[in-house]
């Protein structure tokens, strides 16, 4: 279950399977003599031990940060705390830093190691669904008052080996919001992999083989765009599909009320009706609709002004200035880029 993604600067393999963080140091691409692990409160005491002890060895010395679980903990102290661990650490310009946990933890880490001595190797570990969006393709940040994500770097990491068992202990509002980024790949991508997914029941416990598959399948997706276009200077957009509105709901709902996939599944339904109206066609609406629904995903949405929601979706980094830019599809698999009025995106948001 291996992957090698190419980046600019070097190349490195995803694996995804079951039972990994116990034989961890297979899948590292070398040696390292000291290794730093960066968790959350929460991932911490159920998987960090078992990563330690498949690290630790008389070779290998192994440190520990934890930091808060949530989106707070990407801010500019915990990652300056952070950077105080690594140098009382004794970290050095040869030493490894492992990024244990969802994808707030791998942008925190992974900017910590883009910065640390100019620039140190990293791992991603990722323990959640939606981190097989975020370990992948090399963006690292933490958040900014002003905004999310403002400060960072493109800084790939040395291998991501992802666990799937770590997967059972997720909440459900957290597998709703994983499986909704996997869902974009699907539509993005190729209309069978789109069906493929929706055979997924989240209300029960996970499928092991069936995520392995569907998050390979992801990440590949997600490779084949960043691979042409990593720097996010065209087709890279593609991945912002249903994030127009997404964003706009999460944060017009303050983050903590709705995760990020489950709004981005509302403006995933909205962007395909966009879709169907701009470019006269049918797509696959109502059985996304109803794979949403039975998987409990919440599609109702207090009252938002129109008004405030366009303000909002025009704050949306990806947007020029004046007109809101939008992801479409011409069908499932061919995803184009739309300049969309005010005057129709209020028509489409009534
Ligand atoms: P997260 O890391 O905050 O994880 C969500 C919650 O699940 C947290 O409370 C966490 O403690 C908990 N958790 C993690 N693993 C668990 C497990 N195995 N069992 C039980 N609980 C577990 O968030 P996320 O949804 O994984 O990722 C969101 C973050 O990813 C945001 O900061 C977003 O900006 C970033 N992101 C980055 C990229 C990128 O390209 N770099 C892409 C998408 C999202
Ligand atoms: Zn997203």
């Amino acid at each position: 279950h291996r992957q090698t993604i190419r980046t600019s600067t070097h190349n490195y393999d995803v694996t995804v399977g079951k039972g990994l963080l116990s034989e961890f140091v297979n899948y590292l691409p070398k040696h390292y003599q000291q290794v730093f692990i960066i968790t959350d409160t929460i991932v911490q005491p159920l998987y960090a031990e078992a990563l330690r002890k498949s690290l630790e060895t008389k070779e290998t010395k192994v440190a520990i940060s934890v930091v808060p679980a949530g989106e707070r903990s990407k801010n500019i102290d915990q990652y300056y705390q952070l950077l105080t661990d690594a140098i009382q650490h004794n970290l050095d310009r040869s030493s490894l830093i492992v990024a244990l946990g969802g994808g707030m933890v791998g942008d925190l880490a992974g900017f910590v190691a883009s910065t640390y001595m100019r620039g140190i190797d990293y791992v991603q570990v990722p323990t959640t669904i939606l981190a097989h969006d975020s370990s992948v393709g090399g963006k690292v940040a933490i958040n900014h008052p002003e905004g999310k994500n403002l400060i960072g770097h493109f800084y790939p990491p040395r291998a991501v080996v992802y666990d799937v068992e770590t997967l059972d202990t997720l909440p459900d509002h957290e597998k709703r919001s994983g499986y909704a980024e996997v869902v974009k790949h699907g539509l993005i991508s190729c209309d069978s992999f789109f069906r493929d997914v929706l055979t997924v029941d989240l209300t029960t416990s996970l499928h092991h083989e069936l995520i392995v598959s569907h998050l390979q399948n992801g990440i590949q997706v997600k490779a084949n765009i960043v691979e042409q276009d990593e720097r996010e200077s065209n087709i890279r957009k593609f991945l912002n599909f249903g994030h127009t509105l997404g964003h706009a709901i999460e944060s017009e709902l303050g983050y903590g009320q709705i995760t990020h996939g489950e709004a981005v599944a509302i403006g995933m339904l909205f962007a395909i009706r966009v879709s169907e109206q701009e470019n006269q066609v049918t797509l696959p609406y109502d059985e996304l609709y109803q794979w949403l629904e039975t998987n409990h995903y919440p599609l109702t949405l207090p009252d938002m002004d129109v008004n405030t929601l366009i303000q909002r979706m025009k704050k949306d980094k990806k947007s020029s200035n004046a007109v809101v830019q939008m992801v479409l599809l011409e069908e499932v698999g061919r995803p184009v880029t739309k300049n969309i009025s005010d005057d129709q995106l209020s028509t489409y948001l009534m």
